[in-house]
């Protein structure tokens, strides 16, 4: 990793690190208590969908906003940890308050999903395979919120899947 990134990605741990210290973020204690808390900071409610179907198959997670919800849509057939990856991740761009994910390129994205607004989706690379990500800020902020989530919510956990969406 170049220096430049490692700088770019330090900071984004630091300011995922400060927003998840303001939000108490650590008092939740499963993704039920996370979505609330995150919920009570945008005035929205946050509602999370496990499908099955082709309408996700190059993604692992979809933010969709609507004027009064958030929807995040998850790949029912993925693996526990990969949903919780997917779904930490949007949740990072909605703690931040980006206006979008861009981890894959906007011809890649529908505009529309069930009648809310599209603002993103991602889908967790292999880690053989370079990340394609739009805006690298936001992108990495995101991550780094998704892996602070993660090492709080998923120690340990994530084979219980029952468990981790109670
Ligand atoms: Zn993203």
């Amino acid at each position: 990793m170049a220096g430049h990134e490692n700088t770019r990605w330090r900071r984004a741990i630091k300011a995922a690190e400060a927003l998840f210290l303001t939000n108490e973020l650590g008092s939740a204690r499963n993704i039920g208590e996370l979505t609330k808390i995150v919920s009570a900071k945008t005035g929205k409610r946050i509602t999370i969908d496990h499908v099955d179907g082709p309408d996700l198959a190059m993604t692992t997670a979809l933010w969709v906003e609507f004027s009064d919800s958030s929807l995040i849509v998850l790949r029912a057939q993925d693996p526990a940890y990969y949903q919780a990856r997917g779904l930490f991740h949007e949740l990072g761009h909605i703690l931040f308050q980006h206006p979008a994910c861009e981890a894959l390129g906007t011809a890649m994205r529908a505009d529309r999903y069930r009648g809310g607004h599209v603002r993103g989706r991602v889908l967790i690379p292999d880690h053989r395979q370079p990340t394609i990500y739009g805006n690298e800020q936001h992108e990495g902020e995101a991550e780094a919120m998704a892996k602070i989530l993660g090492r709080h919510l998923l120690r340990a956990r994530f084979d219980a899947d029952d468990k981790m969406f109670g």
